[in-house]
């Protein structure tokens, strides 16, 4: 199973690159405090954006944990950029509660925009080392319980970069929703 529709809205799973998903209309970024470039989802997402991105998020900084931020998309397919501090899994506190925040947070930007389609990356699995499998269980589990919620938004996309995080998805998902 890989996509879904709870309360009206489909939620899907995908592997692929969080920069190219040109049929969205926000994408999320996993952030640094900074809203700098970065590794991972923070480079993918500035490289392709261009320097225009990092002009508007400077004054935007610094953001806590749970925190969220709407941008412009700038030379990304997308109008919008969400950028998103996760926790660093270990040392900020609680992380599932920190984690959730950032869903919920960036689901709330996307609706003040009238935003109605989101890709999310598997924020703080990579350099902030949360666990995928953990990470998976709040980020679906709090996508469950806001899609009740949502107005504007109707699809909801999970991009994952490699095999083995896109099954652990999955797994979960159906867990989740069975
Ligand atoms: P964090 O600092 O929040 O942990 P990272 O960017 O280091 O964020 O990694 C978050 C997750 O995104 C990891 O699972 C990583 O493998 C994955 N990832 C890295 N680059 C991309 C990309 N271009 N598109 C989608 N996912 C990516």
């Amino acid at each position: 199973m890989d996509r879904i529709t709870v309360s009206g809205v489909t939620l899907e799973i995908e592997r692929g690159d969080i920069a190219a998903q040109d049929d969205i209309q926000a994408v999320v970024n996993a952030a640094n405090a900074q809203l700098k470039t970065g590794g991972g989802v923070a480079g993918a997402i500035h490289r392709a954006a261009g320097p225009g991105l990092t002009e508007e998020t400077r004054p935007l900084a610094p953001i806590s944990p749970g925190e969220a931020v709407i941008t412009g998309g700038h030379n990304l397919p997308n109008e919008y950029v969400i950028h998103c501090l996760g926790p660093v899994y270990g040392r900020d506190k609680p992380e599932d509660e920190l984690l959730a925040n950032c869903y919920k947070n960036a689901l709330k930007r996307a609706e003040e925009e009238d935003v109605e389609s989101i890709a999310f990356p598997a924020i703080s699995t990579g350099a902030f080392g949360y666990p995928t499998e953990a990470a998976a269980r709040v980020a679906l589990s709090t996508i469950q319980e806001e899609a009740e919620h949502l107005e504007s938004v109707n699809t909801i996309r999970f991009v994952l970069f490699g095999e083995d995080d896109y099954n652990i998805h999955q797994k979960v998902m159906e867990e989740i929703f069975e």
